[in-house]
């Protein structure tokens, strides 16, 4: 039997001692399984000998020619330059950095093997800075047997170290040093190489494999680890959501007499998409175990109305819920928004943040402890340790993207103290607005059920988006000028500059006091994150009344903040926002049932996707056209609402490059669960590591 691989230490490979071991295991190498799974980001080919004739710029290739003559010479910048050739062409090695060593080894009938790129030069194709090596005539050395890998690497170690030691790791790699995981009938049934095979062709790939395909990501070995990773992460994900369905949680059903009285005091209807995800939400209430579902609704779309009913629900059972916002801002308007809706029923709304504090957060907990308290609505101070709840049944967390994963699984195990002495754990209702693309939302939610409001609430005119270079400031200016005379109200963002909140307040500050010189008798007020909660009550109230007529802001207003008579948005500098971020933006205006203006203030030039993003925003104002380009454009790392579900750190899946086996990786999933459950740790441990984030929760 071979030792496994994942027992033997990088320590005892050759040329590595204690400190290089230590850098190793930090970079994420500990065994020589590790150094398996740390695979190539790219090839060059050096198994054959290009003749020069057949040469194109652009191609990484191995030459082997002749020096007719070498020179330095100062022109522009001091370089050797030296003119080679074989039998099919002439061409130049340019070297700007050379010892006299170098050029005296360049003597006419020296033959030079050379590795590099090929690129026009003045006197036809160069090469800058090839490596070389000078070989004697008739013993020459024999060129590589496999494609050499490029390895993505660690600062202190170079990539001949890093290959070696993946070779010698490779050495020992057998079917049996290195278990595959994935039953022989499913890798049958997708058409899956070996795990075996697959570590040894990526490693050492032959010549004749598809380079393209290699080179892309998406030759069969590559795919497979793909696929092996891809389903270690949903088997990870659906084992939490299994772990959560054996939980119990109070049964919820909702009173109809109070629903109806909640809705005459409402004021709209609810538009049909509305009505079917409450409908779903009302079934997972009645079950008994935790529900834990995502809600998922463009901006706009009614989501609050959505998350006050399935509190009722609670409510109606006796028991309290809490909806948790991002910013203060937004828990300070649920809050106004809950009271106006709840109090009428004879119920009581409680609010907290970070900022209050003393007698009058000793008060709001003591109320909450004892139960007085039907519906808290916070900040995620309403998680802090002192905050105790009577009997909280349901938790209800706004525009979720803004939080992180970390956030979201502290939720889950304040969830899970709610209720000692039972072991019942509340009910949670996920809500965001930023449109994960349908085919990444199951991946990155495996572990949630998923509601899509896909439906706008009547009467909202599509805002029209302009794209203004910020040289033309004075007329936007004016523009708006008109648009307040008109009655509208308008907003005027400030995005960051840096991670700097102090600079993005000055910033908006400086803009501020320029809208204020240039719009005399129009309200001009400020609000950003630096300001006090006090501050910042008043203002947005001041602007909600529509005293202030113009809202300059940071980007704190991104999220939910909702005033349906302002019209006018502008965007300061959008090239430098998401295209998430741009669209939760606008989605400030076009509330109410005036035409809406959107106009993003851009500053030339900009790069291509910069231009690709600001086009795309001209083009639609679907959530999830916009999150497919979003990511087409900048790819599932930076996609807002991704970033945080931990699926970007893959070592060998890309979402974006491999989201066509998404399906494929579910139904798999699946048969392993039914049919090999002894697979299930394995893998999730091999590509997780024991520092599983989900273990456990
Ligand atoms: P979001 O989904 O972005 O959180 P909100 O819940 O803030 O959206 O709702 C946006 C606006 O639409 C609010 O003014 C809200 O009162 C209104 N609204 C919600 N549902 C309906 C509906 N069914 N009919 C008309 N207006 C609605
Ligand atoms: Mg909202």
């Amino acid at each position: 039997m071979s030792q496994p691989l994942s027992s033997i230490p990088v320590s005892q490979l050759k040329g590595v001692g204690p400190s290089l071991a230590e850098k190793l295991k930090g970079f994420g190498l500990s065994s020589y399984e590790d150094l398996l799974f740390h695979l190539p980001n790219r090839y060059q080919d050096r198994t054959r000998i290009h003749p020069i004739g057949s040469l194109s710029p652009g191609m990484d290739v191995v030459i082997e020619a002749e020096v007719v003559l070498a020179d330095v010479v100062t022109r522009r910048r001091r370089s050797l330059l030296c003119k080679v050739r074989d039998g099919s062409g002439f061409m130049t090695l340019r070297f700007f950095h050379f010892s006299g060593a170098q050029k005296s080894q360049m003597t006419p009938g020296a033959k030079l093997r050379c590795y590099g790129s090929v690129r026009p030069g003045p006197n036809g194709l160069e090469m800058v800075h090839p490596e070389y090596q000078v070989v004697a005539e008739y013993k020459a050395k024999a060129v590589e047997q496999h494609l050499t890998p490029i390895y993505p690497l660690t600062e202190g170690i170079q990539q001949p170290r890093m290959r070696s030691f993946c070779e010698q790791a490779l050495k020992r790699l057998n079917p049996y040093s290195i278990l595959d995981y994935l039953p022989a009938e499913l890798l049958q049934h997708w058409g899956l190489p070996t795990l075996h095979d697959s570590l040894r062709l990526l490693h050492a790939p032959m010549p004749d494999v598809d380079q393209t395909e290699i080179q892309e990501g998406l030759h069969p070995s590559q795919r497979r680890l793909a696929f092996e990773e891809l389903l270690a992460q949903h088997l990870s994900l659906l084992r939490l959501r299994h772990k959560t369905q054996k939980d119990q949680a109070r049964v919820l059903m909702i009173d109809r007499e109070r629903e109806t009285q909640f809705m005459a005091q409402l004021g709209f209807q609810l538009t049909g998409a509305q009505a079917r995800v409450i409908s779903e939400i009302g079934a997972d209430l009645s079950l008994g175990h935790p529900m834990l579902r995502l809600v998922q609704g463009d901006v706009g779309s009614g989501k609050t109305a959505v998350a006050a009913l399935a509190m009722l629900y609670a409510i109606s059972s006796g028991q309290q819920a809490a909806i948790m916002a991002p910013t203060e801002i937004l828990a300070e308007q649920h809050f106004q928004q809950f009271c106006e809706w709840f109090e009428p029923l004879g119920l009581k709304v409680g609010w907290l943040a970070g900022k209050v504090k003393g007698k009058k957060r000793e008060k709001i907990l003591a109320e909450l402890a004892g139960g007085e308290i039907d519906i808290m609505v916070g900040t995620h101070a309403l998680f802090q340790p002192d905050v105790i709840f009577d009997r909280l049944a349901l938790v209800v967390i706004d525009e979720q993207h803004r939080f992180g994963v970390d956030q979201r699984m502290a939720l889950r195990d304040k969830g899970m103290v709610a209720d000692e002495v039972s072991g019942v754990r509340p009910h949670q209702l996920i809500m965001t607005a930023t449109p994960i693309p349908r085919t990444l939302a199951m991946a990155a939610y495996a572990d949630l059920d998923v509601s899509v409001i896909d439906e706008l609430p009547p009467g909202r005119t599509p805002v029209e988006t302009v794209a203004i270079s910020d040289q033309r400031r004075d007329q936007v200016i004016e523009r708006l000028r008109q648009s307040c005379a008109e009655g509208r109200q308008a907003y005027w963002v400030c995005t960051l500059i840096e991670e700097n909140e102090e600079m993005d307040a000055q910033a908006a500050q400086d803009a501020t006091t320029l809208l204020q010189s240039n719009l005399p008798g129009i309200n001009v007020a400020l609000v950003h994150g630096k300001m006090k909660a006090k501050e910042k009550a008043d203002v947005m109230a001041g602007f909600k009344r529509g005293d202030i007529q113009v809202l300059v802001a940071t980007t704190v207003i991104e999220v939910g903040v909702n005033v349906p008579n302002a019209s006018v948005m502008v965007i300061e500098n959008p090239e430098r926002l998401g295209l998430a971020q741009l669209h939760q933006l606008r989605g400030r205006v076009g509330r109410g049932a005036t035409e809406s203006f959107c106009v993003l203030l851009y500053h030339a030039p900009l790069s291509k996707f910069g231009k690709a993003r600001l086009q795309v925003m001209r083009e639609t104002s679907d959530g999830f056209v916009i999150a497919e380009k979003d990511l087409e454009i900048r790819g599932p790392g930076e996609v807002m609402g991704t970033r945080q579900t931990g699926l970007v750190s893959m070592r060998v899946a890309d979402l974006l490059r491999d989201k066509d086996m998404l399906g494929d990786v579910k139904q798999a999933a699946d048969w392993i669960i039914r049919h090999a459950p002894d697979r299930v740790d394995l893998l999730i441990r091999r590509w997780l590591g024991y520092g599983e984030r989900y273990a456990e929760v």
